[in-house]
């Protein structure tokens, strides 16, 4: 088996993404980077490449059936197999005074960002499985929030955002229990509060530092936790 890894990272273009696939590059990974926006991913892929990492683009729209299936087809054609998908494409939705109220909520808002959130998941991960199957030390890895922590409820009121990472959690347990007695390691992190186009620039964490975590679940050893909810702490209550 042809030794270079290859990770492919939804949603990296930019943000926590972009650190995402820079820091797998960084450490010898050939890097998927998964985009809707052709100029938007060609960008990436040249500054990955200015910073010496091994990367190509694919066009990748989780929300669409069509776009993911070509998206498995293009990884295929160029790497043969996928070491590690990170599932980091995501949307905060629509939001009146930087809240989502559930008590006026608009049910359309719920289902854009369930579509990417948590059926985009489900949608890329099922695609790519069959790729993954091939590398001897598959990671899946979800980039959730701990604003889907049911204990913590942390942030603003967000009555779509806050389910959709709660729910994203409890299908990256059911996967993990479905991939329990296969080599398919799989769980869900939170980067923090990160300044990126998500929280308008407005927050303490930079990409970098929000990266380490989706990265080191990604490098997982076989023996390595799964099924669980992490930050750079550790284990985040669900
Ligand atoms: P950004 O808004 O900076 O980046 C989001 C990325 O997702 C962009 O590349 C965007 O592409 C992509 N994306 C959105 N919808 C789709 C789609 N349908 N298909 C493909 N790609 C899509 O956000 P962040 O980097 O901050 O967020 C990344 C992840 O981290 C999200 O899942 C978010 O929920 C999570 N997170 C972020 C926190 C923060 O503080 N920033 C805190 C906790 C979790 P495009 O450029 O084309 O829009």
């Amino acid at each position: 088996m042809n030794d270079t890894k290859t990770a492919l990272v939804t949603g990296a273009n930019k943000g926590i993404g972009f650190a995402i696939a820079q820091g797998l590059g960084a450490i010898g990974f050939t890097v998927a980077v998964g985009a809707r926006d052709d100029a938007r991913r060609q960008e990436a892929v040249e500054r990955l490449h200015a910073a010496g990492v091994d990367a190509f683009g694919v066009a990748l729209d989780v929300t669409s059936d069509d776009s993911v299936a070509a998206a498995a087809a293009t990884t295929e054609q160029t790497a043969g197999r996928l070491d590690v998908l990170v599932n980091n494409a995501g949307i905060s939705g629509r939001t009146d005074g930087g809240a989502q109220d559930p008590t006026t909520l608009d049910l359309d808002v719920v289902r854009t960002v369930l579509d990417t959130n948590v059926f985009g998941v489900v949608r890329v991960t099922n695609a790519m499985l069959p790729l993954l199957r091939r590398a001897d030390s598959p990671r899946i890895v979800n980039v959730s929030s701990n604003m889907g922590s049911l204990t913590l409820q942390t942030g603003p009121i967000m009555a779509a955002y806050a389910p959709s990472k709660s729910m994203l959690n409890s299908v990256t347990a059911q996967y993990a229990r479905r991939l329990a007695d296969t080599n398919v390691i799989v769980n869900a992190c939170c980067p923090g509060y990160v300044a990126t186009d998500f929280t308008g620039f407005n927050a303490p964490r930079t990409p970098e530092q929000s990266a380490a975590i989706a990265i080191r679940l990604a490098t997982l050893p076989d023996d390595g936790p799964r099924g669980g909810f992490f930050d750079d702490e550790g284990a985040v209550p669900w």
